[in-house]
Formats: C-alpha cells, structure tokens, sequence
C-alpha cells in the first residue's frame, strides 16, 4: 500500500446515511467535485477525498487500509468487529457519533407470541443480517438459538416458516407493525459513526483528520443550540440565567449610557419554544432574540 498524503473516507453511495453524511461533511466546509463514475469525490478546498460504497463493505476498507476514515451505522461497525476480518482483523475504533442515523437493532417476535424475556427465544430460529451482533447477545444471556442469516427482506421470515424470531434494524417501528411483529428486546443502539482504524496516521492524513474532527465538534457544539438575546435590568440577571435550558453561563455586556440594563447573551442547548421565552420575559428581561447558530470554535 503506497502512502497517500491525502485523506481519503468512504461513505455510502446510496441509502439512508448518504444524503446525512453529505450534508455533515458540508457543514465542516468541505466540497467535493464528483468523478464521471460517481464512486470518487475529489475534495477541492481540504485534502479529503471520499469513496462511495456499499456500506457493508467500509470497515474491511478501512481495516484493509484504502479509506482512512468512513462513515457508517455503528451496526456495521460492530458486526465487522464480532465477523468481519477473521484473524486479519484490524481493530477499528468509532471517533465521533455523528447524530444521525439513529436506530436500534431489535429483537422482534409474531405479535401473538409470548415473550417473557431472552430466555423465551432459548430454542428458536432467529433471522437476521447481522449474526455476528446476535451471535454475541444470545451468548451474553447464555441463550442457545439458531442464527438464520439472511441477506434482506429478515421481517418476512416468520410468515415464511423459516424463523420464529427476527433481529433486524428498526427506527420507528411501521415495518415490524406492517408484519404483525412486536419489538421484544434491543440488541444494540446505533447511529452513524466516524469509523477509524484504532491506530491513526501519523503523515498529513493524521493532520487532516484532526482538521475534521475540530470541524466536526464546532458542527456539533451548535447543533440545536440557539443564541438568546435579551435586555435585562442588572438586578434579574441571576433570575433570567436560572431559566435558560442546558444552563449556561451567560455574557453580560453593559449599555452606554444605561447603567441599570444590561444585554444578557447565552448559548443555549435547546431550541427555546414560546413558553420558555415568555416566562424569561416575565423574570424582567426585554427585547429577546433567539438567533441560530451557524459554527463554533472553541
Ligand atoms: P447498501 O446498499 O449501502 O448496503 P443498506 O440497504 O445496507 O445499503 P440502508 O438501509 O441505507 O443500507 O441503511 C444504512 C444504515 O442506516 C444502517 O446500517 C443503519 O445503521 C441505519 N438505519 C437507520 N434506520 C434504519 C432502518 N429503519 N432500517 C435499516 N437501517 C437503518
Ligand atoms: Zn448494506
């Protein structure tokens, strides 16, 4: 493998995680010109390159050393860590979650099914996509079932006769409902993760990711929070801060030529609905703005 010196991340080329992921790497700054075959971007302003993939198959290509970084479920990601690699298997790390992508791989049984807990699955056929996450949960309660692996379509395989349980992705719970199915039990939680080997460059690839990583705490610092803006006479200033979300510290910042108000601003952790403005309006406080917020850079 020759050494690249720039930073190349692989990301799914179609599905749930594209578009997010995209967006995401957006937000940090970066733009990308896309090759005729549409599996490369070329970064234009920063060192980083993406490849677009399957998603299946971006830990064996972090692990195999052709993308330095990828983005995907943390699923994926574990799955690969319980079967992926065998004895080549490279430790892969996950450095960020990504706050989006979020679902949960579960346990699901036919609605009329009695489920008291992992001991009613003991004895059954399980289908799923990920056996290497089962694998490792039914030992975890010493559980004997049967692994079915499938490649798609897992929720059908009860109406199939070919399992009596799934253990599939889920995020709101129609498709599992659709099948007259019953979320019973979680197997993991997961959302998109920035995947990495657990040993990072140390070249001009370490650097970029440590350019992205700022970029990607600033992105997420903010994300949700919005600025609040207010006149305050100087007396409610510890009122008006005891009523912001996620309790701030708030900036005092004095008028010239109004020695008794001050302008209060502070970086709040939720969106601020009408109810929270208008009891911080009734401490004292006037002329409130709630601004959003774009970056930050600690
Ligand atoms: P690919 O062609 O890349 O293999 P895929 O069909 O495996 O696509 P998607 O269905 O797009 O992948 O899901 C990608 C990831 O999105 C999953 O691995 C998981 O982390 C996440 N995800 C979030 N919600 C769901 C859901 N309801 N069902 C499946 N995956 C979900
Ligand atoms: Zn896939």
């Amino acid at each position: 493998m020759n050494p690249r010196e720039r930073l190349r991340i692989a990301m799914q080329k179609s599905g749930r995680l594209s578009e997010p992921a995209f967006e995401l790497l957006e937000r940090c700054g970066l733009s990308f010109r896309q090759s005729r075959d549409k599996l490369f971007c070329y970064g234009e302003g920063e060192p980083i390159d993406l490849l677009l993939v399957r998603d299946d198959d971006i830990p064996a290509l972090i692990a195999q050393g052709v993308c330095d970084l990828g983005i995907v479920g943390r699923n994926v990601l574990e799955e690969y860590a319980c079967t992926g690699g065998g004895e080549a298997c490279v430790p892969l790390q996950a450095l960020r979650g990504l706050g989006f992508g979020a679902c949960r791989l579960a346990i699901a049984v036919p609605q009329e099914r009695a489920y008291a807990g992992p001991q009613s699955l003991r004895g059954l056929r399980i289908a799923t996509s990920s056996p290497g996450l089962l694998r490792r949960w039914l030992e975890r309660h010493g559980i004997a079932a049967q692994v079915v692996t499938l490649a798609g379509s897992v929720e059908i395989a009860p109406r199939l006769g070919t399992a009596e349980a799934i253990c599939d992705l889920v995020q709101t719970g129609s498709t599992l409902a659709a099948h007259q199915l019953r979320e019973v039990d979680t197997v993991l939680e997961s959302e998109a993760v920035l995947a990495a080997p657990c040993a990072l460059p140390v070249d001009e690839r370490g650097d970029a990711i440590e350019l992205l990583l700022r970029r990607l705490d600033g992105v997420n610092r903010v994300r949700g929070s919005r600025l609040l803006q207010l006149l305050v006479e100087r007396s409610a200033v510890d009122a008006i801060a005891r009523l912001l979300p996620g309790a701030p510290k708030p900036t005092v910042l004095e008028l010239a030529g109004q020695p008794g108000e001050v302008m209060l601003q502070a970086l709040c952790s939720d969106e601020l609905d009408w109810r929270q403005l208008e009891r911080i309006k009734q401490a004292g406080a006037r002329e409130l703005f709630v601004l959003p917020v774009e970056r930050a850079l600690a």
